[in-house]
């Protein structure tokens, strides 16, 4: 890691091993006072009351609010929450289609934690498990194989979901599920592509940015060369960012430098595990279990639709919608209701404090968007940081 904040410190690879090094109050302070006046520097030459920079990624924005970034920087840079939560874009007939599969008494649907709260059309698939429906909460989906494995009269249904962040995993625990003849395992595929998603996102609102930080997980899969279209197409610095409150300062410090320059390029603030190439490894079992093919029901994007996936015809006897069908009254490829608000939040154009519902029509224990229960979500985020009377 560089100097980030031209301390006297060391702050090389041998300096900064641990967790708390990242978290260093004295090199978060000083990074603090390098980002104030550039920001205000900036935003005057510009015409704008703050600079606007998006975090693309969910966990950013819980970062910002956990370790008080957002809270202090928040009069210089208007942080725009991006679309980076997976969990938010979905559609609610998948959930609803969950819950209908869990209610059959030869199913169990198995999913992350993250995504029993969601809304449906009806129950979530957490209600659906205290009526009785065979849910169960995995950490990982080899865990759901192995449920499918300790219980071969049912069949199990993995819910698949993330951005290309989480497709390693799915697709390798689908070719060992195939390699050891678990057949009574199947997905239900809907994960996400980041790089169309931010397509979908900057073809409506990159006028209102001066700059994003990318997202430091799915750029370990898919490397940083992807991104270049955000500085040459729409003249955006875009850094991409470890977790930490230093990695996110510094990330911060680094667009401001590019705007001061008049530059715009992609950087690598999280080089200590993102490459330009990406996970040669995890791509190929990414392309070899899955195929693009549009799906047009995500929420918010912008009706952008060339984004989903399915399993490649190889893995067809495992594909969930293919062995047991789609049986819910409405149709799981159309837009399903939810706020409109909602939308407008992933897109970027409304700020979570600003929906007439934050924190009266939709809490926690009633949440009516997943952006208000997702771990990712950025209304969970200022709903946990108690935020809402400090915009
Ligand atoms: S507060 Fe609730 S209704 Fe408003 S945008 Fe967030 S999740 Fe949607």
């Amino acid at each position: 890691m560089n100097d980030p904040a031209g301390s006297a410190r060391p702050v090389g690879a041998d300096a900064i091993r641990f967790v708390d090094d990242f978290r260093d109050r004295e090199l978060s302070l000083a990074l603090v006072d390098r980002i104030r006046p550039a920001a205000q520097r900036i935003a005057a030459e510009r015409g704008l009351e703050r600079v606007a920079v998006m975090e693309v990624c969910g966990g950013h924005t819980h970062t910002l609010f956990r370790f008080g970034i957002h809270q202090a920087l928040r009069d210089v840079i208007e942080f725009v929450h991006g679309p980076g939560c997976p969990v938010c874009v979905l559609p609610r007939d998948v959930i609803a289609q969950c819950v209908s599969w869990a209610q059959r008494e030869d199913m169990i649907v198995a999913t992350f934690g993250d995504a029993i709260r969601v809304p449906g059309h009806g129950l979530t698939l957490q209600q659906a498990r205290a009526a009785g429906a065979n849910v169960q909460v995995v950490y990982s989906p080899l865990e759901a194989l192995e449920t499918a494995r300790e219980n071969p009269d049912k069949n199990v249904v993995f819910l698949a979901l993330g951005f290309d962040t989480t497709m390693p995993s799915t697709a390798l625990t689908l070719l060992t599920a195939k390699e050891q003849g678990v057949t009574n395992f199947s997905l239900y595929a809907v994960h996400i592509g980041i790089i169309p998603t931010l397509q979908a996102v900057l073809a409506e609102g990159a006028q209102y940015l001066q700059g994003l930080i990318g997202p430091g997980h799915v750029s370990m899969v898919i490397g940083s060369q992807p991104y270049e279209f955000v500085a040459r197409d729409y003249g955006l610095p875009f850094v991409i960012s470890g977790f930490e409150p230093l990695d996110l300062l510094q990330s911060l410090n680094m667009i401001l430098a590019q705007l001061e320059r008049g530059e715009a390029k992609v950087e690598n603030q999280y080089a200590r595990t993102v490459t330009s190439s990406g996970n040669a490894a995890a791509l190929a079992a990414i392309n070899r279990v899955f195929r693009p093919e549009p799906r047009s029901f995500w929420q918010g994007l912008g009706g952008q639709t060339d984004i989903g996936y399915v399993l490649s015809d190889e893995f067809a006897e495992h594909d969930a919608e293919k062995r047991f069908g789609i049986d819910i009254a409405t149709d799981p490829l159309s837009v399903a209701e939810q706020p409109p608000e909602c939308d407008q939040v992933i897109m970027g154009r409304l700020s979570p404090p600003d929906c007439p519902h934050f924190n009266k029509g939709c809490t926690q224990d009633h949440p009516l968007g997943a952006l208000m229960v997702s771990n990712e979500g950025a209304c969970a985020a200022w709903y946990h940081a108690g935020a809402m009377a400090t915009t």
